[in-house]
Parts: structure tokens; sequence; C-alpha cells
């Protein structure tokens, strides 16, 4: 089911899942989940930090505390972004089926629901544990994002299609304008361009390290409780 703006099925309850490493939270993140929520007509965004992410490197990512403040930080005052510790609260690895499945299980029925990812992310979900079970049970919305040289094209999504028929289901078809490729039974999938922010965690924690000025690159105060707790030195 898809809501984009005026669309009669805006008025059920929609709810984003934004799942990261935010190893920090960046204005990459801000600015695309700020235009998922408003072309989606969202409720709410709820960024989800992971606590020990399958696909991460680990020797760089700081501790999901100061992760998770750093978040807290970032969104305050936007009534539309919601900080979860769902992973962070869990042991063990971070897999987002586990995540989903707690999710769509306590949110009230009738709500819609996404799993909003970077293109970079939805490209490799091949790899993901259980990842046709995922889009067997939410709807996905995929952002376009620069520097994914699989799949990126002028309107962000070349290459999409074929990697979703080849690696993820050959079922999937899609649904008119291309912005949705829907299947029998799984859940659709969304793509939605948003501004090209070529912002990395990975960049800003080299520049971070350089001791260079991470300012605009994250919120004032994200680069404020770096600079205070010494992160990424
Ligand atoms: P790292 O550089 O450490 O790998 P990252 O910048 O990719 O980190 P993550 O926390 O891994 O950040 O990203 C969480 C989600 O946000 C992923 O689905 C990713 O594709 C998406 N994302 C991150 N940055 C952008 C961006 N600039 N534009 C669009 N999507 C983004």
């Amino acid at each position: 089911m898809i809501a984009r703006r005026n669309d009669s099925n805006a008025r059920l309850k929609g709810i984003g899942l934004f799942g990261g490493t935010f190893n920090p939270l960046h204005m990459g993140h801000l600015r695309t989940a700020q235009e998922v929520l408003e072309e989606f007509g969202l409720d709410h965004i709820r960024f989800i930090p992971a606590s020990n992410p399958p696909h991460k490197e680990r020797h760089d990512l700081v501790d999901g505390a100061h992760r998770f403040a750093m978040l807290k930080r970032a969104i305050s005052g936007n009534p539309g972004f919601v900080a979860s510790d769902a992973e962070l609260k869990r042991a063990g690895r971070s897999y987002t089926i586990d995540t989903v499945s707690q999710m769509v299980r306590e949110l009230e029925s009738g709500a819609r629901c996404y799993l909003i990812v970077g293109l970079d992310a939805f490209m490799e979900i091949d790899t993901w544990k259980d990842y046709r079970d995922i889009l067997k049970t939410i709807s996905l919305i995929v952002m376009s994002r620069p520097g994914s040289s699989r799949g990126f094209r002028e309107d962000g999504f070349s290459g999409i299609e074929a990697y979703m028929k080849e690696r993820i289901s050959d079922a999937y078809r899609a649904d008119g304008n291309r912005h949705t490729f829907v299947h029998d039974s799984w859940q659709p999938i969304h793509l939605c361009t948003v501004t090209s922010l070529d912002i990395s965690a990975t960049t800003i924690r080299r520049i971070a390290g350089e001791g260079r000025s991470i300012r605009y690159l994250v919120p004032d105060a994200v680069a404020a409780y770096i600079d205070d707790k010494g992160l990424y030195t």
C-alpha cells in the first residue's frame, strides 16, 4: 500500500523504521529522512541504531550509548523523528528481521509501516539474515544515494530492477510509474528520490580523525558532543 502525499491512504497512521549504525548520525540521514517523512505522509520515523551490526567493521564503532546520545541531540525539536533504543537494548547481533518483526507486532493494526533504507544498503539486502521474511513482512522505502555506483543513474535507480528480479524474486514488477515494485505475496518496494547529499559517516570519522572541522556535515549539537567526548580521534 503506497500513500504518497495527497493519497487517501495517507489518513492511516504511517510509521517509518530507519535503522543504521549512525556512527555518527549526519545531515545525510536527517535531510533524506525528512523528505521521506513528507513524501509518504508519515506520522513519525523511528531512528534505530544497531548495537552490533553484522555488516560493519567494529574497530571504529563507538559505544551505542554515545551514538544514541548524538541521535537524541540531533533530532531534538523535530516531532516527526523519534529515537528508538530497541536494538541497543537487545543482546547479540542486530538483525533487521528481529526489529521489524517486533515493531510490526507492537504497532497498532491498520498503521502503514515502512522500513527505510538507502540504495547502497538495499543493493546488498540479499546478504541480510532472513531477507525474504523482511520483504514479506514490511514495505520498503529505498532512498537514492550518491556514490552507490551499482544502481545509480540520474533518477537514482538504474539497475535496481535487475537486482530485485535476479537476486531477490523475479515476481517483482513495476507498478505503473516505476517508483513502486509490487509482488503478488510480498510487500511493495517504493523508490524515493531524495536530495543527493554525498555525506557518509566514514568520511566524517576520517575528517574528525584528521583534526579537521565536521561543521555543517552533522548538526552542531553532534559536532559539540564528538568534540566534548573526544570521539573519532
Ligand atoms: P558508514 O559510512 O559508517 O558506512 P553511513 O553514512 O552509510 O555509514 P549508516 O548509519 O550506515 O550511515 O546508514 C544508515 C542508513 O542510512 C543506510 O540505509 C544508508 O544507506 C542510509 N544513508 C546514509 N547516508 C545517506 C545519504 N547521504 N543519503 C541517503 N541515504 C543515506
